[in-house]
């Protein structure tokens, strides 16, 4: 089972592969910068090769790279719209350099334009941003759908896709809290929505799973999350999660409000509940 959290690489990433060991994970999530979105800081690629010694000798699984929240390819502003496009394409450079191969990101908001439109832009951006001689892939983040968000929905995330040239180099990473908050009902029909997702978007297209229990009620549209069996989801919900065959596979992140201790505890109930 590939199960980890997210961790910082603000002390480089051997530190945060350390890190990932030391509380029983082997795969972990992390920034691809500061999540306020300043640059980038210079890469150390003797950091990187010590990492990727760690991740070797311990079997561990892909790790996800996660872009700044505040990109919005689905804006109309040109100076936003600009940023963003940038600074995706900038790490996503950096992420298929050293070998990431999995860069999620929030496909945006529309922002009073209509999801028509925010799906038009964020498939435009991402066609300025993959030449298709990469191998890291960008995972389209399933979201809640609170204000404006795009991606709350599978159809969404297919428009997303079906826009871009290169979509064999795009993905889906799917958010458990968000998902259910947005009204899908993983808990009492879990079958179900994962046949819808197959439906339209297709099984094979989802590489990630974000392992969050939900804070809000079932179709919320809120994304707060919770604990491991704290919240609306409960443990029941996420054993099925990641017990489910066609998911069983994937490698699942925590994004649980926890420190490092939270987290383990979490690591180990979580495989004492693998069948
Ligand atoms: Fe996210
Ligand atoms: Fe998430
Ligand atoms: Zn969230």
């Amino acid at each position: 089972m590939y199960i980890g959290c997210h961790l910082t690489i603000a002390k480089g990433y051997k530190k945060a592969a350390e890190l990932a060991h030391s509380i029983g994970a082997n795969v972990f999530q992390f920034f691809s910068r500061n999540p306020r979105g300043s640059s980038s800081k210079e890469l150390d690629m003797e950091d990187v090769e010590e990492m990727k010694k760690i991740l070797k000798d311990n079997d561990f699984g892909p790790l996800l790279a996660h872009a700044p929240y505040i990109l919005n390819l689905g804006s109309y502003k040109s100076r936003i719209y600009g940023m963003g496009k940038g600074i995706l394409k900038e790490d996503y450079e950096i992420l298929d350099s050293i070998g990431i191969p999995y860069f999620t990101f929030h496909p945006g908001n529309h922002v009073g334009q209509g999801a028509e439109y925010g799906i038009k832009r964020v498939g435009d951006a991402l066609n300025e941003i993959i030449t298709g001689n990469e191998n890291t892939m960008l995972l389209l983040e399933t979201m809640s759908g609170k204000g404006t968000e795009l991606g709350h929905t599978f159809e969404e995330i297919r428009g997303i896709i079906d826009r871009v040239k290169y979509n064999e180099l795009v993905g889906v990473c799917l958010d458990t809290c968000h998902i259910y908050s947005a009204g899908y009902d993983i808990v009492n029909d879990l079958d179900g929505v994962l046949e819808e997702f197959d439906n339209i978007v297709g099984i094979d297209k989802l590489k990630c799973i974000h392992l969050n229990d939900s804070m809000m009620e079932f179709n919320s549209r809120k994304d707060r999350h919770a604990k491991i069996g704290e919240g609306t989801i409960g443990l029941e919900g996420i054993k099925n999660i990641i017990n489910h065959p066609e998911l069983k596979d994937l490698p699942f992140y925590l994004e649980t409000p926890n420190e490092l201790e939270g987290y383990k505890e979490e690591i180990e109930l979580l495989k004492k509940e693998r069948e």
